[in-house]
């Protein structure tokens, strides 16, 4: 299969089309922290002449459709390792720690003298992988992904790390974000007669490497990366090497670790790190490369700068595991100083500070803290009901909610009860809610959300509904308020939320979904969301 497409003209948002040269920069967003970090320079040229890339793909096999439960949807995990000869036992748990970020599938690869070596699946971690298919993954570099689709058919070929093959060798990536520009090229690739295997956008990169005029996968994953937008944080193997990238807005978290034995570890989150003894060092930057093997250690290329980062602040407010620090942030103490702001901003008289579970937890505590009310468990998320169902039809949904949430009545019952969630994305969890807790005795009901009221569509790798399906682009706070029937609505306000970050680091984050201001802009959401898979990742 020979791939080809045009590339010039078509990227005006990389420094530089086609480096003759690219050499370690340390632009201004670089944390003078980190930069110790960045240890070596890698002189490179990307030259040489095209090479085809065949991609490597399973069977299909179809699973069901996810409960749509009225809540955003993580996006993906991803873990490298390199140096630890239990490197796929490592990956899997890493993953393990990961698994919150995606339920659908997934997958892990390894490299060793038979090359590159996969096992993928669709499920949980835990189904996918047995003692015996660990067995069949030697080797002491590995890279795993956890997979959470948006839409349509979640099918084992769509299921990560995607593994490639050409003159040059095999090459695997697993990616967490989603390409804005991913209809754009992948036209221009099928104009010039390429075919596209799946229907994520992570192939992107294998075409985009495969038509690359670099003379190795190095040279040709920079290539690749100059020409992507959106959010990508990406970890690939190949030969005897592990690279990590990150996009130059720094969408998706991604750090990196080292253990004892000296092994290199990439996750999205540090739990993944903690769960695997491995010491969280720092974050990958936005724009950099980190590629490690025998021969350099760890070392950085700055691809693509950007003066200002735009990480996404919904990991604080509801991804990432409050066990994790993220983009240099404790979660645990961000999600917990939203609650108290809130608390601040949107006080009212009540007897028990409750939260929706999990999510709405620790904010919950942060909330009840500053109110200085009691903080208790007034409802309880059931750990066995199953996030997918067969037929999910409107009705079965509905149950859906009440299997996964129990009220309390002994806490509830005759109080005033401020009950604190993370977001609401179309109000039916929230109007279930509500209703749960009056039939449970709560004499009153106050609803605290611990973000801003959510108005636009994310084009970053997360599950969002069209903007025009968001309860609060068509509706004020108050009316959202009559429609849940709770007796008082808050949101935390855009301002007090960028409080917590301080007038300067306010700047690196992103807040999309709350202004409709995108920091890159998108294909139109009606093309994005039309082909589901194109938001997955
Ligand atoms: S639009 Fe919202 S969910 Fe998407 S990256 Fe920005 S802050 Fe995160």
């Amino acid at each position: 299969m020979v791939f080809s497409v045009e590339t010039s003209s078509l990227f005006p948002y990389t420094l530089s089309a086609k480096p003759k040269k690219v050499t370690t920069l340390f632009p201004s967003f670089v944390k003078p922290c980190l930069q110790p970090y960045v240890s070596k320079t890698l002189s490179l040229s990307v030259s040489g002449r095209s090479r085809t890339l065949s991609p490597v793909l399973s069977s299909i096999t179809q699973v069901v459709d996810e409960d749509k439960d009225d809540k955003l949807h993580e996006e993906c995990g991803v873990v490298g390792i390199y140096g630890d000869p239990e490197a796929s036992r490592l990956s899997y748990l890493a993953l393990h720690a990961l698994q919150h970020r995606g339920q659908e599938g997934a997958g892990i690869v390894t490299v060793n003298q038979n090359g590159l070596e996969s096992i993928t699946g669709v499920g949980l971690v835990s189904d996918v992988f047995t003692e015996s298919k660990l067995n069949t993954l030697p080797g002491d570099v590995a890279i795993g992904h956890v997979r959470y689709s948006t839409s349509g058919a979640s099918m084992l070929k769509n299921v990560q790390p995607f593994i490639a093959s050409c003159k040059l060798g095999s090459l695997a990536v697993a990616h967490n974000g989603n390409f804005v520009n991913y209809k754009q090229l992948k036209t221009k690739l099928e104009e010039k007669g390429s075919i596209f295997n799946t229907s994520s956008d992570t192939e992107l990169v294998l075409h985009l490497i495969a038509k690359s005029k670099g003379k190795t996968f190095l040279h040709r994953i920079i290539d690749a990366c100059e020409q992507l937008r959106g959010a990508y944080s990406m970890v690939f193997v190949f030969e005897d090497k592990l690279v990590a990238v990150r996009d130059p807005l720094g969408f998706r978290p991604l750090v990196m670790g080292r253990r004892s034995n000296g092994a290199v570890v990439f996750a999205s989150e540090t739990c993944a790190l903690d769960l695997i003894d491995a010491r969280y060092e720092r974050e990958v930057c936005p724009g950099e490369i980190v590629v490690v093997d025998k021969d350099h250690g760890d070392s950085s290329i700055f691809m693509i700068s950007h003066p200002q980062p735009k990480q996404c602040v919904f990991e604080h407010g509801y991804f990432s595991q409050p066990n994790s620090v993220v983009f240099g942030r404790s979660v645990y103490e961000t999600r917990r100083m939203y609650g108290e702001i809130l608390a601040t901003v949107a006080p009212v008289e009540c007897d028990v500070v409750i939260a929706v579970p999990d999510s709405g937890t620790v904010a919950a505590l942060g909330y009840a803290a500053k109110a200085g009310v009691p903080f208790q468990i007034g409802l309880l998320r059931s750990h066995y009901a199953k996030r997918t169902f067969i037929e999910p039809t409107q009705k079965i949904r509905d149950f859906a909610v009440k299997a996964k949430l129990s009220p309390v009545r002994a806490v509830l019952e005759g109080k005033r009860v401020v009950v604190v969630d993370d977001s609401i994305v179309r109000e039916t969890t929230s109007l279930k809610i509500v209703r749960m807790l009056r039939d449970a005795g709560a004499k009153e009901v106050h609803m605290r959300i611990a973000l801003p009221p959510m108005i636009a569509s994310c084009y970053y790798g997360v599950d969002t509904p069209r903007s025009q399906e968001l309860i609060s682009s068509k509706m004020s706070v108050e009316e959202i308020r009559k429609h849940i029937d709770c007796d008082s609505l808050a949101f935390l306000p855009l301002d007090s939320l960028k409080q917590v970050y301080g007038p300067v680091e306010s700047h690196s984050y992103c807040y999309a979904c709350f202004t409709g201001k995108y920091p890159v802009v998108a294909e139109t959401e009606e093309e994005n969301k039309a082909e589901g898979e194109v938001n997955a990742f």
